[in-house]
């Protein structure tokens, strides 16, 4: 109901032309918005977790609209030091993915380089170096596929004889307990995989097609350079995807992430963004003394000249979104609209530990 209301108010005011008026506006010349993407299917994902993922039919038709709004997309670095010398061009985005995913550089890269867009990719590193799939995204994804089914026998991962996997909250569980169970037995990413490997065998899924298309995994070493060669930049976003709350462990997984880097693209990176948008007070500290530029959330809003440089906002853009939605926020009515600002976290499963 509220949404309803929402997007009617959202069409009555670009029918009365408020979006234009705020789009020109000298308010939205002095902010940023910093568009946030996931992932691009490259079969079923966005039906899966609409909150995460797209189709590439919906990114190009993004695309276009920033380039029928007239919006300025600026590589991130440049859009951050014009927002501080109050320099910015009009109606300027930044465009980010997180992850670096496989199927950015099989769906989105391509794309972004038709439009001739720049873009930042926020890396974690620790699967780049191990061709398999997200354990944990896996083990969702795989149950996911296998909804209309009742319940499974999970005894030999040590959960229950009869698991739901019919309801969200029941393959949850289920992810929840294999996460466990690795993190209890210390298991290293490729006995992991077994366990994906095997649930995916219970389920009857073709779990080696699935590798194969690279399914959920992210670019490797060679993908990288080649984005890198490219013109896409290249930024932290830890290792082992995950931020802990030691400092010596927090800034370990900058360092790793950031030598990763390094190595396999030659650059260096000092952009940071909270892995699944999770941020506490200390970590600003810790960034600072890790000489980090700036850190992004998944909060929505226009990012502003006098923003702490380690919190700045991000638009999240997924199929969850209208295209109306985001319009307005291009326009700049959307943060004027925007009453929750903090990211939802609802994709997160946080304590997933890669390693
Ligand atoms: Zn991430």
């Amino acid at each position: 109901m509220l949404r309803r209301i929402k997007l009617a108010t959202l069409n009555l005011m670009k029918a009365a032309g408020v979006f234009e008026l705020v789009a020109n506006s000298e308010w939205r010349r002095h902010r940023l918005l910093i568009l946030c993407y996931h992932g691009i299917s490259l079969d079923d994902e966005h039906l899966w977790r609409p909150f995460l993922y797209m189709n590439a039919g919906q990114l190009a038709t993004r695309l276009d609209a920033l380039n029928n709004m007239g919006c300025s997309v600026l590589p991130l670095g440049e859009a951050l030091t014009r927002l501080q010398s109050w320099d910015l061009p009009p109606r300027s985005v930044a465009i980010t993915f997180d992850d670096g995913t496989y199927d950015f550089y099989k769906q989105a890269y391509p794309l972004l380089k038709q439009h001739n867009l720049p873009v930042t990719v926020y890396q974690t590193t620790y699967y780049s170096d191990h061709a398999m799939p997200v354990f944990n995204l896996m083990c969702s994804y795989l149950l996911w596929k296998r909804r209309d089914k009742q319940v499974i026998d999970a005894r030999e991962f040590g959960l229950s004889e009869s698991m739901e996997v019919r309801t969200e909250a029941g393959r949850h569980r289920i992810v929840r307990g294999l996460i466990d169970l690795s993190d209890r037995e210390k298991l290293n990413g490729k006995q992991k995989n077994e366990i994906a490997r095997r649930l995916a065998e219970i389920l009857g899924i073709d779990y080696s097609m699935l590798v194969a298309r690279r399914i959920l995994q992210l670019m490797n070493e060679q993908e990288l350079a080649e984005v890198v060669a490219n013109g896409v930049d290249v930024q932290l976003h830890t290792h082992r995807h995950r931020t802990p709350d030691v400092e010596q462990s927090f800034r370990q997984e900058i360092t790793d992430n950031r030598e990763r880097i390094r190595a396999m693209t030659g650059k260096e990176a000092s952009h940071f963004c909270y892995p699944s948008g999770v941020y506490r007070k200390q970590f600003i500290g810790w960034l600072e003394k890790e000489q980090i530029t700036s850190a992004t959330t998944c909060d929505a809003g226009l990012a502003r000249r006098n923003d702490n440089q380690y919190l700045l906002p991000r638009l999240v853009d997924t199929t969850g979104r209208s295209q109306l939605e985001l319009d307005s926020w291009l326009c700049g009515v959307g943060d004027l609209l925007s009453f929750h600002r903090a990211a939802p976290q609802r994709y997160v499963l946080s304590k997933d530990r890669p390693e």
